[in-house]
């Protein structure tokens, strides 16, 4: 990750966030190694920079947010406790928060995102940090992105009613799926892990994603 020019944030600020993560049960080093030296504030517009370092999900515009970092935390832990990850899919890149994130924690990743501008500001957010094992895609993830199959993980950072059987298809062996499962009104946050045809499920928390849309959108 290149931070050159990127403009500082205070430190105090930053460890503040990664206090509170702490605070909130998240025990992973590497992880809060990444959240700290990622700069949050770069993802964010200008109106609401103030807010870049708060434990809170931001308009992102489109309807649409930047996720808590808790539970960016949360996920990315949660798929990164079986090991090292070479292959990886996030469906719903937004503004590529969670996709710089992982990146730094994963040897490929592939990120699939149905809004075309933001599709384009994630790309050009990622290109400011230079970062280059990201792939980013243009298109509906609601079932996947099967073309790149099997990963060792992924990441749904919307939310579907049910999981969908294409998505577990996608999985590797050993692979883990990490998704909030429910309505508008909130969601359970569910890592399945494939175990040959096997799936293990277990709730890890409950939290609020916008929907899992389908299909293309106009712009
Ligand atoms: N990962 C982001 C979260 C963005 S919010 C972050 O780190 O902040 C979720 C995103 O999922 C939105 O941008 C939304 O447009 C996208 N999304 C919803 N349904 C989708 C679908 N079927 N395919 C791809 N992206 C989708």
């Amino acid at each position: 990750m290149n931070l050159d020019g990127i403009g500082v944030t205070s430190r105090r600020t930053r460890e503040r966030l990664i206090a509170q993560l702490r605070g909130k049960g998240i025990r992973n080093a590497n992880v809060l190694d990444v959240m700290r030296a990622t700069p949050r504030h770069i993802f964010i517009d200008e109106a609401f920079s103030h807010l870049s370092y708060e434990d809170i999900p931001v308009n992102i515009g489109y309807k649409q947010t930047i996720s808590q970092p808790y539970v960016v935390a949360r996920m990315t832990e949660a798929v990164l406790d079986a090991g090292p990850l070479q292959r990886v899919l996030e469906i719903g890149t937004g503004c590529g928060y969670q996709t710089a994130i992982i990146a730094a924690l994963a040897e490929e990743v592939y990120s699939i995102e149905r809004i075309r501008p933001l599709h384009d500001k994630a790309m050009a957010n990622l290109e400011t940090l230079e970062l280059k094992n990201v792939h980013l895609i243009h298109g509906d993830g609601s079932l996947g992105y099967p073309d790149k199959s099997p990963y060792d993980a992924i990441i749904v950072t919307a939310a579907p009613l049910g999981i969908p059987n294409e998505l577990l298809a996608q999985l590797a062996q050993n692979g883990r799926l990490v998704i909030p499962v429910g309505g508008t009104a909130g969601q359970e946050l569910r890592l399945i892990t494939r175990k040959k045809d096997q799936f293990v499920s277990r709730l890890l928390d409950h939290v609020r994603f916008v929907p899992l849309l389908k299909g293309q959108v106009k712009y």
